[in-house]
């Protein structure tokens, strides 16, 4: 089996390496539009009390198990997902890529500051990589913002607004764009400021 249904939502059972090899490069490389939720036990839980949430979590194209405790309960349920994917390890995978392959990535969330450092950051450790964009992740204006990202038509776009925050804003506003990555990636901004 493909999936794995954990309290109502369908894991994908990929390992990092197929996620990305067979899945996410060759989307990338098609213009694909791609929305990813790596999904912690506290996501997860979350989506059991709040029915939006959920459903902008099941509308992802790939729901990833980030955590031990998710792989655990796959085996208990007699359908075992190889190994925890985390949101951190496919972020910096996706970033070595884009380096790579001259792709450009946007930057949204956290703190104006913490968004700075993180990007300044991006740009020590992979110098050939291309920004499209950056915005802080303190606004109401949610599709003017979008409509901006979408304008900068970034190949990649992390978002680290939070939960349920940053799921909810990805699927509510994908469809204004052609292509793209999409992923949710939490407090990751603010662990990169430093
Ligand atoms: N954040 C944001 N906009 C918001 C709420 C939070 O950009 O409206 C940012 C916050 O600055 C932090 C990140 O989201 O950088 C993660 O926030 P938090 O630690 O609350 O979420 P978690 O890591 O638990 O998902």
């Amino acid at each position: 089996q493909e999936i794995v249904e954990i309290m109502d939502i369908p894991f994908n059972k990929l390992t990092e390496n197929e996620l990305l090899q067979q899945h996410l490069y060759p989307r990338i490389n098609a213009n694909k539009r791609t929305y990813i939720v790596t999904a912690n036990p506290e996501i997860v839980m979350q989506t059991r009390v709040d029915a939006i949430y959920k459903k902008s979590v099941k509308s992802a194209d790939y729901i990833i198990p980030d955590g031990a405790g998710i792989v655990k309960a796959s085996k208990i349920l007699g359908n075992p997902i190889e190994e925890r994917v985390t949101g951190f390890d496919l972020m910096f995978k996706l970033l070595s890529y884009a380096e790579k392959h001259n792709l450009s990535c946007y930057f949204l969330g956290a703190q104006q500051e913490a968004n700075d450092r993180a990007v300044s950051r991006v740009r020590n450790s992979y110098p050939g990589i291309r920004i499209a964009g950056s915005h802080h992740g303190y606004f109401n204006n949610d599709e003017e913002i979008a409509k901006q990202v979408a304008a900068a038509k970034p190949d990649l776009i992390f978002v680290a607004m939070g939960f349920p925050r940053q799921e909810n804003f990805i699927a509510a506003h994908l469809h204004l764009f052609e292509k793209g990555v999409f992923m949710g990636v939490g407090g990751v901004f603010d662990i990169l400021a430093g």
